[in-house]
């Protein structure tokens, strides 16, 4: 690539899956197009698709890390993920900390994590690594930015920054104070309010706000997130703190995978399609018609789809609301969700009971990846009316596959999406509809202008969809962004150890 070599980053993300390994996965891999050496660092889950994992093979090298006054030993596995080379540390330790058959919500998450922050600070240790970055993920791996700086960088591995990146302050993992002394952290040095300490009491500990603290740069999902949670009303308890470090906090937002969601190359598609020729478009609107029961007889009836884990953050009233306006506006509604929340499950159930064979709404309440391919290429319309949205991805694949968004104006949402009656925003970015106040009115406001879009200016609507489906997407940008922050991070500390002689 021709790249000169101190601009070369070698990047040690540590990382969970989930939601989140797309977007770990796919920052990666722009990182590396770049030319930039990037090692990933994850528990062994016993419950990661291991087919997806190419030639995983144990090492030789069994580091041994702290815990409970301790030392245990782990095991380390590599293997290539899309790839990616990652390394999988397995505890030995009694309490079997990554063999529960799911990756988190646990009670005992906060030792679970805490122990393996400190393992993969070891391994990086003990193999040698020297990065330049090590980038750490939510608060699962909060504890490498105080761990690093507290007995790390004393050991030599010092020419790392450390930057982590919060895709949702709501999860801070606070625990008790005294938790946090099994990693080895000091707690009397940490559970001080400018440090760890949670706002809610001086008995509690949160990573999130360590990680803040103790990392040269902190990012979050979108910039309109970021600003978001610098207020008192959104930032879940960490606004101050946030604000006292803003000079190294910013919002960059996110990408999507546009080699896995790609209409005009997918394969859970029955027809694909793209914008030159929207005609398959409308067959898998057809076939899923067929497949869920629904009517198929009117081709100019919109099909509105939702996909979404149905949590209070979604909007979930909102989103019930949109299956009976939908019907009064003469559309169809499918939803494909799946909550952790008894009472919202319930709730979902009943309706979709209700509507179990109405030719014009269906309620699918599971995790279906398949499924969802299907729905983002049949909608004509998509909603995400979230209550807060760090970022947000669904409103961003479905317009790559030609459905137009109904997006409540909050996070990444307002920084993807753009009204398309909205005077203020060049025409050419304009490519959704939106609305501000979260209740059913304020839904109203977007949602029955795009119905009367749809229904009296179809020209422009499918002008609508060809702008929408062009979008640049890609992680390209925001891929650029960090390596940016990357960058400017590893020169300052390199002309401060200069200047330090
Ligand atoms: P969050 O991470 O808060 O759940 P995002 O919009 O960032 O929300 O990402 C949601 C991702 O999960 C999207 O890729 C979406 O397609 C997928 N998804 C959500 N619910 C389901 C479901 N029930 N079945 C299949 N995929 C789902």
């Amino acid at each position: 690539m021709g790249r000169p070599e101190e601009s070369r980053s070698e990047v040690s993300a540590v990382a969970l899956v989930g939601g989140l390994g797309d977007v770990l996965s796919a920052l990666s891999k722009a990182l590396q197009r770049k030319g930039h050496l990037v090692e990933i660092v994850l528990p062994k889950y016993d419950c990661m698709q291991y087919e997806s994992i190419q030639d995983l093979r144990v090492l030789d090298l069994v580091v041994e890390s702290y815990f409970d006054g301790q030392l245990f030993k782990n095991k380390i596995w590599i293997g290539t993920v899309e790839g990616l080379p990652v390394y999988f540390i397995e505890p030995l330790h009694p309490a079997k900390f990554f063999w529960r058959g799911k990756t988190y919500g646990e009670p005992d998450d906060f030792r679970r994590f805490s122990f393996f922050s400190r393992a993969a600070l070891e391994l990086l240790h003990q193999a040698d690594k020297k990065p330049d970055i090590i980038h750490c993920h939510d608060w699962q791996t909060a504890f490498v930015a105080p761990l690093y700086w507290d007995l790390y960088a004393p050991k030599g591995l010092n020419s790392a920054r450390i930057c982590f990146t919060c895709h949702n302050f709501e999860y801070q993992g606070t625990a008790p104070a005294s938790e946090i002394a099994s990693c080895g952290l000091d707690i009397h040095n940490l559970n001080r309010p400018d440090r760890m300490q949670d706002h809610s009491s001086p008995d509690r500990i949160n990573p999130v706000k360590g990680a803040i603290v103790f990392s040269n740069i902190v990012t979050t999902v979108s910039p309109t997130y970021a600003q978001e949670v610098r207020t008192s009303k959104g930032g879940q308890g960490l606004h101050a703190t946030l604000n006292a470090h803003a000079q190294k906090f910013v919002g960059i937002l996110n990408g999507i995978d546009t080699d896995s969601w790609n209409p005009a190359t997918d394969s859970f598609l029955r027809f694909q399609y793209n914008t030159n020729d929207l005609e398959g478009k409308a067959e898998n609107k057809k076939a899923l018609q067929r497949h869920l029961g629904l009517s198929f007889s009117d081709s100019r009836r919109p099909l509105v789809g939702c996909i979404t884990r149905l949590v209070p953050q979604k909007g979930v009233h909102l989103i019930r609301h949109a299956i009976y306006r939908s019907l009064e506006l003469g559309g169809q509604f499918v939803l494909l969700g799946s909550s952790p929340v008894p009472d919202i499950r319930r709730e979902f159930e009943e309706i979709a009971k209700n509507f179990e064979n109405h030719e014009h709404v269906r309620l699918i309440l599971k995790y279906d990846e398949a499924l969802s391919h299907s729905i983002y290429a049949s909608s004509d319309m998509f909603i995400i009316p979230s209550i807060f949205e760090p970022c947000g991805l669904t409103q961003m694949i479905a317009m790559r596959y030609g459905a137009i968004p109904i997006a409540r104006k909050t996070g990444g949402l307002n920084d993807s999406v753009f009204d398309v009656d909205d005077d203020t925003i060049p025409v050419q970015l304009r490519n959704g509809y939106t609305f501000v106040t979260p209740n059913e009115q304020g839904f109203n406001g977007a949602f029955d202008r795009a119905f009367n879009h749809y229904k009296n200016d179809n020209e422009s609507w499918q002008e609508l969809i060809n702008r929408v489906m062009n979008i640049d997407f890609s992680w390209d940008t925001s891929a650029s962004q960090y390596e940016e922050l990357y960058l400017q991070s590893v020169s300052r500390a390199r002309a401060a150890r200069q200047a330090a002689g």
